[in-house]
C-alpha cells in the first residue's frame, strides 16, 4: 500500500490569499500547501480518496489520477468536501460510493442538492452514492478502513486507519475508545495546525504530545498553516526529542506502508 499526500494545508491553503508574509512567499515548493487530502493505493490496485478539498481537481490532475474506488470524508467543512463535485469525470462508468458520518452526509445532500436529484440526469452532476461511514469496517478491495471518531472542538469527526496507517486530519482531540484503535501503527498523519494553540487543532507540540502517547514508528503533521515553513517544522521535530522520526508532510509525498 502506498499513500500520496495530495495536500497539507489547513482551511485557507498556503500561500493564502492576500497574504505576504515569509511563509507565504518562499520559493520552496513544500511551503506551498493545498488543503488536506490523501490518496491511499493498495496493492491490488485500488484506489481511495480522503477527503475532496477545493483543489481536488489540480491535486488529481498533478497525481495523474484516473481511477477511484471510493472517497472517505472525514468531516463536511469546506475544505474537506467542496471539490467533491470534481470527481463528475470519474464517476461515467459508474457511481462513486462517497463514505462519510451521518451528520456529514446530511450536509452534503445539502451542499450538493443538485447532485441527488432524481429528474436531472446526465452531464452536470457527480454520479455519487453516499454511504454512512459507521462503526464497522469500510471494505474495497484488498483493503480495510476502520472510522475513527475523533474531536475537533465540539464536532465529532472522522479519522481512518487502514493496515499500519493512520490518518487524523482536524482534531484537538481524541476519545479513550479511538485511543484503543491506534496502537501499532507504521505511520500516524496528525493535525499540527501551527505552535500556538487553537480551540479546534491540535498545535504541533499537542499533536506530538499525542503520538508520543500512542507510539507509531513515524509521524507525519498535516493540515499546517503559513506560521511556519516546511524547514521550520522539521527543524522543531528533529529537536523535540521524539522516540520516532517526525516531522511535517508535503504535498507531493509518497510513503510506502507495509
Ligand atoms: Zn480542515
Ligand atoms: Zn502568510
Ligand atoms: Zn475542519
Amino acid at each position: 500500500m502506498n499513500v500520496q499526500f495530495l495536500g497539507t494545508g489547513t482551511s485557507h491553503g498556503v500561500p493564502v490569499v492576500g497574504c505576504s508574509c515569509a511563509v507565504c512567499r518562499s520559493t520552496d515548493p513544500r511551503d506551498n500547501r493545498y488543503r488536506s487530502s490523501v490518496l491511499v493505493t493498495g496493492d491490488a490496485g485500488e484506489v481511495v480518496l480522503i477527503d475532496a478539498g477545493p483543489e481536488f481537481r489540480l491535486q488529481a490532475l498533478r497525481a495523474g489520477l484516473v481511477h477511484l474506488d471510493a472517497v472517505l470524508i472525514t468531516h463536511a467543512h469546506a475544505d474537506h468536501v467542496h471539490g467533491l463535485d470534481d470527481v463528475r469525470p470519474l464517476t461515467r462508468g459508474q457511481p462513486l460510493r462517497v463514505y462519510a458520518s451521518s451528520g456529514d452526509i446530511a450536509e452534503i445532500r445539502e451542499r450538493f442538492s443538485y447532485a441527488f436529484r432524481e429528474h436531472r440526469v446526465g452531464g452536470g452532476k457527480p454520479r455519487i452514492e453516499l454511504v454512512e461511514a459507521g462503526g464497522a469496517d469500510i471494505t474495497v478491495g484488498s483493503l480495510s478502513f476502520r472510522p475513527l471518531p475523533l474531536m475537533h472542538g465540539d464536532r465529532r469527526v472522522l479519522g481512518y486507519r487502514v493496515g499500519g496507517f493512520a490518518y487524523l486530519t482536524d482534531c484537538s482531540g481524541v476519545p479513550a475508545s479511538t485511543k484503543k484503535l491506534l496502537t501499532g501503527l507504521n505511520v500516524m498523519v496528525i493535525d499540527g495546525l501551527r505552535k500556538r494553540p487553537h480551540p479546534t487543532h491540535f498545535s504541533v507540540d499537542e499533536a506530538l504530545g499525542f503520538a508520543r502517547e500512542m507510539r507509531p514508528d513515524r509521524v507525519f503533521l498535516t493540515h499546517i498553516c503559513h506560521d511556519h515553513s516546511h524547514v521550520e517544522l522539521e527543524d522543531y521535530c528533529s529537536n523535540a526529542g521524539l522516540p520516532f522520526p517526525a516531522g511535517p508532510a508535503y504535498d507531493g509525498l509518497t510513503i510506502a506502508i507495509d
